[in-house]
């Protein structure tokens, strides 16, 4: 094969790499990632790691080097091929769904993407989530096609001043230099007086194609070209506007691009009015409104993320009629009766109209995203459905998941061959490589334990180095940095939003006990920190700069670290890195929380409050649960409570767990959970396992309806 290729035009290498750089697939292949990072490493890491931007930048002189490297022609035809053998192989679902089932076909929305940190089109886990959730798709060859926006800033950069000081900057995405492509084709989306334009990109995560609405274009007047601006920026009107682009102009561009979708998915309530245009049409081919709302339910399928009030988008009645109020006589409804579709109770005039609501009403098919969550969720819509009783309520759970070959460290994955010998692709849901890790010498897996950490470290040193001098700061607090940040100490990591719920100082309570823990000279421990509140939350930023005036002053200072500009970069580093990932919300607002379900796959463990997905995944052996799930009214009483928890089982046990070593060095009691919860975690709470349950459980039976 490599003679056929060597006979090709010399141009070609460099344009083969810029295809392969146009299917998200490369982000989980740890050969195509080199292959970028190749072409100029200086590049590849001053654009946050995009092979496209990169490829733009060479250098002439680098360009006409590429070309004439036989070498690198190589390299590009084994990833081609990587590609192409990937596209072609048998996958889950073909190998177990036959006849009509087949002809399933899943439309997916959802207002925010993470498949890399290259592509900035997500705010956090929401984001997070739905990438992982195509990647899977992909594996496992779900017919599905996904429906989003090509955010033009996303959410936004933060940089962290040394006092704390949160600066919110909004860099543009250059689409030219983003793996999309214009499909030629724009749709004119109603959206109250105005008929917005928008273009429709295309996105593509190895079989699996998403869609992304822009309105910033030339046609459109200056309000309209900025709805695809800001994620989750603006105000009340803005967010009603972006959600009728992203629910029914995502209908209409299923419509401009032949899709016939037989399932619908809305990952949380943003999209829901993709229902009402559903109804609409049908109502209009000559259904009745009950008709109609059966035919929309039965094949609609609603994921609800959060029992955070802020993530329940409610829009005022004067506000919703001004953009939606048309639809009531189009569904054949009076104004009240339109209304009362997104009021928990139909009888409250006053009630504003609730996309949760909304959604719930409009799909048949509803779930919480781990097994307390929808408990939760249960209690907390039952007046949205007339229930006597929490249990009476129809709303089941798929707990969420992670992508397993997106997070794993390509420093595990030698560890892996040796011992695990995964087959990645074609792999199913029932594919446990983790069964046995039982086999593999402790001190291997401690041995990878310590890479994995002082990779971590030698990350942590160069970005600190930089976000210091950036800042301002001097040679001397890098100094400082350099000598105190330590490759064996037990290292604990906590990334996520800084929601108030997700009480990031909470460690920091007593900070005298806090202050003796991590500074024993024999067992030291080092915490660090990253995190992005909402621009508009102020209590957030206050978390922000309460924790680095923390780690700016004695005796935290070098054992605990802020990190700025919390992107899924630093998620994977963090994750990957830190003997023990710290998880403290108030319990049960956390509905699953994904980023715990990462450090096992890569010998971590998981340190956290009974929330979100830990009461089903903690086993008593596989890492440590923070207080047994008591919860009290009074938030200071929580606090202490779980602080305390926090400190107890620090000292106790995590600490002595780590430092008792055996005649070799391992912890041998360390290593011993790391192997339960490598066994526990890594293949039930998976992507793939997730997908599976989406499918059999929701796709399939809203399909056959
Ligand atoms: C995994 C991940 C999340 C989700 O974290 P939670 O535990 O759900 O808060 C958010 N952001 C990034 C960048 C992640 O990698």
């Amino acid at each position: 094969m490599s003679r056929t290729t060597s006979r090709r035009p010399r141009t070609a290498a460099l344009d083969r790499a810029a295809c392969i750089a146009h299917n998200l697939w490369w982000t989980w292949n740890p050969d195509a990632r080199r292959l970028f990072e190749g072409l100029d490493p200086a590049a590849w890491e001053a654009s946050n790691h995009n092979p496209v931007a990169t490829m733009q930048r060479l250098a002439d002189s680098r360009r006409a080097a590429l070309l004439a490297d036989t070498d690198f022609a190589h390299r590009v035809d084994v990833v081609e091929k990587h590609l192409s053998g990937y596209l072609k192989s048998a996958t889950w679902f073909g190998r177990s769904h036959r006849g009509n089932d087949r002809k399933l076909r899943v439309a997916y929305f959802c207002m925010e993407y993470a498949f890399h940190e290259s592509l900035p089109l997500y705010a956090g886990g929401l984001g997070v989530l739905a990438g992982d959730h195509l990647k899977s798709a992909s594996d496992l060859g779900i017919p599905l096609v996904g429906v989003g926006v090509l955010w033009k800033y996303g959410y936004y950069r933060q940089e962290i001043q040394l006092d704390g000081e949160v600066r919110v900057l909004y860099p543009e995405n250059r689409f030219d230099q983003l793996p999309v492509t214009n499909t030629g084709k724009t749709i004119t989306v109603p959206i109250g007086k105005s008929k917005v334009k928008a273009r429709i990109w295309k996105a593509t995560i190895g079989r699996i194609e998403l869609f992304l609405l822009d309105t910033d274009l030339k046609a459109n007047k200056p309000a309209d070209r900025k709805l695809t601006h800001h994620l989750y920026g603006g105000n009340r009107t803005d967010r009603i506007r972006q959600e009728i682009l992203l629910g029914i102009g995502g209908l209409l561009a299923l419509d401009a691009l032949g899709i016939e979708p037989t399932v619908f998915h809305l990952n949380e309530g943003h999209a829901a009015f993709c229902g009402l245009e559903r109804l609409r049409r049908l109502i209009k081919a000559g259904m009745s409104f009950s008709e109609a709302q059966e035919t929309v339910r039965g094949s609609s399928v609603f994921t609800t993320h959060t029992p955070v009030p802020e993530g329940n988008d409610r829009f005022e009645t004067p506000l919703f009629n001004r953009y939606l109020g048309h639809f009531a006589s189009a569904l054949g409804l009076t104004k009240d009766e339109f209304l009362a579709l997104g009021r928990e109770d139909e009888s409250d005039r006053k009630e504003p109209f609730c996309m949760t609501v909304l959604a719930l009403k409009l799909s048949e098919h509803c779930n919480g995203v781990a097994k307390l969550h929808a408990e939760t969720s249960r209690q907390m819509w039952m007046k949205t459905y007339n229930a006597a009783s929490a249990k009476d309520v129809p709303i089941g759970h798929v707990t969420n998941g992670i992508h397993v070959e997106s997070w794993l460290s390509d420093q595990a994955r030698p560890f892996y061959d040796r011992h695990l010998k995964p087959k990645w692709v074609g792999a199913g849901p029932e594919d446990d490589w983790w069964r046995r890790i039982d086999k593999a010498p402790k001190e291997d897996i401690w041995a990878l334990r310590q890479l994995l950490r002082r990779r971590l470290i030698a990350f942590l040193r160069e970005r600190m180095r930089r976000q210091i001098l950036s800042h301002g700061g001097d040679a001397a607090m890098i100094q400082e940095l350099y000598e105190t940040l330590d490759e064996n100490a037990l290292t604990i990591g906590f990334a996520r939003r800084f929601a108030l719920y997700k009480r990031a100082p909470l460690i920091f309570r007593d900070v005298k006990r806090l202050a003796k823990i991590m500074g024993d000279a024999n067992r030291p421990v080092q915490l660090i920190f990253a995190g992005k509140a909402h621009p508009q939350d102020t209590a957030g930023h206050e978390f922000v700069r309460r924790v680095q005036s923390y780690a700016r002053r004695a005796p935290f200072r070098g054992r605990v670290l802020l990190l700025e500009n919390y992107d899924m970069h630093i998620g994977r580093q963090l994750t990957q890195g830190c003997d023990l990932w710290l998880n403290n919300p108030i319990r049960p607002m956390e509905a699953s929380g994904t980023s715990g379900m990462k450090p096992p796959l890569n010998a971590g463990l998981n340190f956290s409050i009974l929330d979100g997905w830990w009461p089903e995944g903690y086993n008593g052996r596989n890492g440590w649960s923070i207080g047994s799930g008591e919860t009290f009214t009074s938030r200071a009483k929580q606090d202490r409570y779980d602080a305390e928890s926090i400190y107890e089982t620090l000292e106790n046990e995590i600490v002595p767990a780590f430092y008792d070593r055996n005649r070799k060095g391992v912890p041998a009691r360390w290593v011993r959970m790391v192997v339960s919860s490598m066994k526990s975690v890594c293949c039930e709470f998976s992507t793939h396992r997730m997908l599976s349950e989406y499918t059999d459980g929701f796709y399939l039976p809203a399909h056959r309806s």
